[in-house]
């Protein structure tokens, strides 16, 4: 009974403080990650109070990362990830060999054996995936250039980390502290056999994963699709993506992480994998949560007043090292500024593979507490520290493209250029509804400015010369930055009426003249839109009831009214 609450306690009270700290991060307007790796510090074992149960958030945990790899997969071809391997390849080997020399300079400088230095080093080499795929979706590029170069890069690594949690208990007589002119010779056989096995089973799971899971998987989810059932839907897309990722692990050592990024890959060239990506959201945020929840945990505050300077030490290869190379092997290979900064800031975290490569070696008797303790802070502080490096990215790029005009922010923001469109049309939502009215509106000649979340639709509009900006248009700034001052008309074309409710009411507040037109889907919807201050607001089921109404009518169906030309409207 005792372990039943101790269970339930912990997700309840992550998830709890996981909310109320995120909900203060954002009112501080800083990252989400910050305000749940702070609940992780507090439920943790270093900070008195409550005390949640480790072992169960780390396996919690876990989840999260297989549902968050699921989705970073949806996001993924195969073809993507072999158009960047001539840069991923020997860019993810090259740096992770440069920064475990770094870290291994750390370990000689503290007096540690070559074997320790050299575990430490490799552990600070090694990006989380949970936070750069996190901080690449936040900021929405993983469907970029830059994203898939550094997906690629982090594909990579996982295959590295797999490779040396399999080689390094083979390793571990050598690199053990007392092992000196005495250890056994290493039995080079041994580690070549296991080298070849991990790399058949690798092979063996990609294989599979392409010659059967690219039937097996899509065609079992449109089975589940056509039983009508959401609630199956929903479990198949759950199983299909814990399913694969536990066997990947189970039966061919590959990784968590990576057995769920190839489940998601595998549904990319499915027409249902939009549908499955927003199935597992809700789920895999909560996870995801619960994973930086965990992460905070470990975090002992201590060590910062117990070895400051090692710890600095630690925290530069890290944030300096990794970045600083991945940066430069970028450069030489030719591609743009912006996507080595983007690769080496994106790199400047280490997380959970440096826990697992940290207690590895801890429990191998390679590596001693101290080099762990330093791993975990490194760790925490390099998490909370990324997305100021990625606002600073931000700022540097401004600068970079407008030399000299640094300084001028619009209310502390600093990257969105307000438009210099007037008297134009905002068009929030460029989905089915939103790409119609925006087509009528381009055919009318009329200014417009489009809102929409979604990267590739505002990168398409981009293309034909529209004005568009990616991202939530219930963010104020968007808003501003589409000059919503002088614009003439505002219209929603957004499915979600809390979202579409918030967005007006900005919109109202910023320009009380502004004439605003919405969507909704529930009368109370109509009401609540109205009272915010949309002018017109149209209900889809109304309009699709009424063009029925009309095809019905003009059929000549007995009692009906001839109408032969009856609006098209029904594409709705
Ligand atoms: P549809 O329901 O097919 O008309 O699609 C709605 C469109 O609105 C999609 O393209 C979404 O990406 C976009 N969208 C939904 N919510 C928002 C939002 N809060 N801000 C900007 N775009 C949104």
């Amino acid at each position: 009974m005792l372990h039943e609450t101790s269970f339930i306690a912990t997700i309840v009270v992550g998830l709890v403080l996981a909310f109320v700290f995120g909900a203060l991060a954002n009112r501080l307007k800083i990252s989400l990650l910050v305000g749940y790796l702070a609940a992780g510090v507090v439920v943790g074992p270093f900070t008195p109070g409550f005390v949640a149960d480790q072992k169960l958030a780390a396996h919690l945990a876990e989840i999260g990362v297989i549902l968050l790899m699921f989705g970073v997969g949806l996001h993924f071809s195969p073809k993507d990830l072999l158009a960047v391997r001539l840069i991923a390849v020997p860019g993810a080997i090259l740096q992770t060999a440069v920064s475990t020399g770094l870290g291994m300079g750390i370990g000689w400088l503290l007096g540690w054996t070559p074997g320790a230095s050299f575990m430490f080093g490799l552990a600070l080499s090694i990006a989380s995936t949970v936070v750069l795929m996190r901080a690449l979706q936040d900021r929405r590029i993983l469907d970029t250039d830059r994203g898939r170069v550094v997906a690629g890069w982090l594909v990579v690594q996982d295959l590295l980390m797999v490779l040396a949690l399999i080689l390094l208990p083979a390793l571990a007589t050598l690199l053990r502290p007392e092992s000196g002119a005495a250890a056994p010779p290493l039995n080079v056989e041994a580690v070549a056999m296991a080298v070849g096995i991990t790399f058949a089973k690798v092979a063996a799971f990609i294989a599979i994963m392409l010659l059967v899971g690219r039937r097996a998987i899509p065609a079992l989810l449109h089975y589940v699709a056509h039983t009508g059932s959401r609630e199956l839907f929903r479990l198949a897309v759950l199983a299909v993506a814990l399913g694969v990722a536990f066997a990947a692990a189970e039966l061919f050592s590959v990784s968590f992480a990576l057995g769920a990024f190839f489940a998601g890959m595998i549904l990319n060239e499915s027409e249902l994998s939009q549908r499955a990506a927003e199935e597992s959201l809700p789920l895999r945020d909560a996870f995801a949560a619960l994973f930086f929840l965990s992460v905070g945990m470990l975090f002992d505050p201590m060590v910062i007043v117990r070895e400051p300077l090692p710890l600095l030490a630690t925290l530069l290869v890290v944030l300096v090292g990794n970045a600083g190379v991945a940066f430069l092997i970028v450069r030489v290979f030719r591609y743009p500024l912006e996507t080595a900064i983007t690769v080496g800031v994106g790199l400047a975290q280490i997380g959970e593979f440096s826990f697992i490569l940290a207690d590895l070696g801890v429990g191998l008797g390679v590596m001693n507490e101290r080099a762990r303790d330093l791993i975990l802070g490194a760790s925490i502080l390099s998490i909370l520290l990324n997305p100021v490096l990625f606002a600073l990215k931000d700022r540097l790029k401004v600068y970079l493209e407008k030399p000299g005009a640094v300084a001028a922010p619009v209310q502390a923001e600093p990257a969105l250029p307000v438009s210099t469109l007037t008297g134009h049309v905002i068009l929030v939502g460029y989905g089915r509804v939103g790409s119609l009215v925006g087509e009528a509106l381009q055919r009318d000649r009329r200014p417009m400015f489009v809102i929409d979340d979604a990267v590739s639709t505002v990168d398409l509009l981009k293309v034909a010369g529209v004005e568009a900006l990616t991202g939530n248009a219930a963010r104020p700034e968007l808003l501003v930055a589409a000059n919503v001052r002088q614009a003439r008309l505002l219209i929603v074309a957004i499915p979600n009426g809390f979202e579409a409710g918030h967005i007006i009411q900005q919109a109202r507040l910023a320009n009380p003249d502004i004439e605003i037109i919405t969507r909704a889907h529930y009368d109370a919807e109509v009401e609540q839109l109205s009272k915010l201050g949309a002018n017109r607001v149209i209900m889809g089921e109304r309009e699709i009831a009424r063009a029925m109404i009309e095809e019905v009518r003009s059929d000549g169906t007995p009692g009906g009214v001839e109408q032969p030309s009856a609006p098209p409207v029904t594409s709705a």
